[in-house]
């Protein structure tokens, strides 16, 4: 028997996890390099998740249940005195990362998933990639898969110029427990996804699992994420430590400064309904995200493909940055599977999931245009960034077209 085809994945996280699940169903020898050297199990907030995230699970061999996400049945405008002024039964899918991650995470063989790797290069030759690590270790493989997020080291070594683009607002997100939210809240809010629509901002909440995915009411959890037109100077200001350090695009919440946390607070006073507001003032650590979106033009440069976060970043809007990377992995190997020539199928991957990740990015632009026009002269807007219709955004919210509900019968059998 021959020996089976070796792959390197760079980034032990959903994308990457995904991958090397599928592979190695595949037949393949694939093995996991994390930078982390602990768990990556603390990581977000909410999140909204996808049949097609589901689904990709279901085909790894995790069992999949009810308790992976919270459904609400309907997705509703809350005017500025908390009120509902628009009702559609659309449902929602409220998810959280240790959900997803741990069970990938503890299905997939410790051996083959090395932390405290950073990738710092790669090399090919014609039919041969090899990944160079900080610790000056060398290994060769088949293919590389460059599963290493939005920041992605590979992709900046093939293309140093593209990086994640500024849209000109930034999200605070926040996470309560269903017990300490306030009681109009608990009698109002959990069945739905909530749509505020403040001036020139925008609010999202809902409810999603609880601790250990309890689903039970009672013991869910209720996000928001409040996306809030704001200036470079002022990002970079909040993204800056008390030591005058700059964080970048997030920034660790206890680095936080306070001001910015008691202005946010303030500001819920007066611009979200008394219920939200009252639901912001008591979530205990807000975390703080500059809203970006990122397209490489290219997918795979030799034996070497990008999956998930490093080739494409949506914006929060679609709800997709775990489904789309698990349809990467998902679109890499059933394009590997239907050929032995690895460079045609990595060519049919790139076409495949280009036009995906574009599509989606564009949807989220769309989405995210008028919070974005808000910054610029009302001469220079144009399309969705000059007027909002909210009852068809919330019509439009998500990747309708690209992702779907998620129907649990289907894992019950
Ligand atoms: C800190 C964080 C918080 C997030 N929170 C949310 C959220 O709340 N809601 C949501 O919808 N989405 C969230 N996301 C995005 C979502 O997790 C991703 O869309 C999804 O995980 C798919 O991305 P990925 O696997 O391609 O990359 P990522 O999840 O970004 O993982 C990339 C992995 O590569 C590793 N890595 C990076 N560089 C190297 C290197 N040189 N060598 C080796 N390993 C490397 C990183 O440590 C990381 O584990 C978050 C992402 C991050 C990083």
């Amino acid at each position: 028997m021959s020996k089976p085809r070796r792959a390197l994945i760079i980034g032990g996280s959903i994308g990457g996890l995904c991958a090397a699940h599928l592979l190695r169903q595949a037949g393949w020898d694939a093995t996991i390099f994390e930078r982390s050297a602990g768990d990556l199990a603390d990581r977000g907030a909410g999140l909204g998740i996808s049949s097609e995230l589901l689904e990709t699970m279901h085909r790894i061999g995790i069992k999949i249940d009810r308790t992976f996400a919270f459904k609400g049945t309907r997705s509703v405008w809350l005017d500025q005195k908390g009120d509902v002024a628009f009702d559609i039964p659309r449902a929602s899918n409220g998810s959280a990362w240790a959900i997803i991650y741990l069970p990938l995470r503890a299905a997939f063989p410790s051996d083959r998933y090395r932390t405290g790797m950073n990738l710092t290069q790669v090399e090919q030759s014609t039919d041969k990639v090899t990944a160079i690590f900080a610790d000056g270790s060398r290994e060769e493989a088949d293919l590389l898969i460059a599963a290493d997020g939005v920041f992605s080291t590979v992709r900046r070594q093939f293309m140093p110029d593209v990086a994640p683009r500024p849209a000109g607002y930034i999200a605070w997100r926040g996470l309560i427990d269903e017990k300490d939210m306030p009681p109009a809240g608990q009698a109002t809010l959990l069945d739905y996804c909530a749509f505020s629509f403040p001036e020139g901002e925008m609010v999202v909440s809902l409810a999603v699992p609880g601790l250990n995915n309890d689903t039970r009411p009672g013991h869910r959890r209720y996000y928001f994420i409040w996306y809030r037109p704001t200036d470079a100077e002022t990002q970079k200001a909040m993204f800056t430590d008390a030591s005058g350090k700059h964080h970048g695009l997030s920034i660790p919440p206890p680095l936080m400064r306070p001001e910015f946390i008691a202005e946010m607070k303030a500001a819920a006073v007066t611009n979200l309904s008394p219920v939200l507001a009252d639901i912001v003032q008591r979530v205990p650590q807000p975390l703080l995200q500059a809203i970006t979106d990122m397209e490489a033009p290219q997918l795979v440069f030799g034996r070497v493909a990008l999956l998930g976060d490093s080739a494409f970043v949506a914006r929060p809007h679609v709800a997709a940055g775990t489904s789309k990377a698990a349809l990467d992995a998902v679109g890499l190997v059933e394009a590997l599977a239907e050929t032995d020539d690895i460079d045609t199928a990595l060519l049919r991957y790139e076409r495949e999931r280009q036009a995906f990740g574009r599509a989606l990015i564009g949807h989220s632009r769309y989405l995210g245009a008028y919070l974005e026009g808000q910054l610029k002269p009302e001469s220079e807007r144009s399309g969705a960034e000059l007027t909002r219709d909210p009852c068809q955004l919330i019509r439009d919210y998500g990747a309708p077209r690209q992702l779907h509900d998620i129907d649990f019968t289907r894992f019950e059998t």
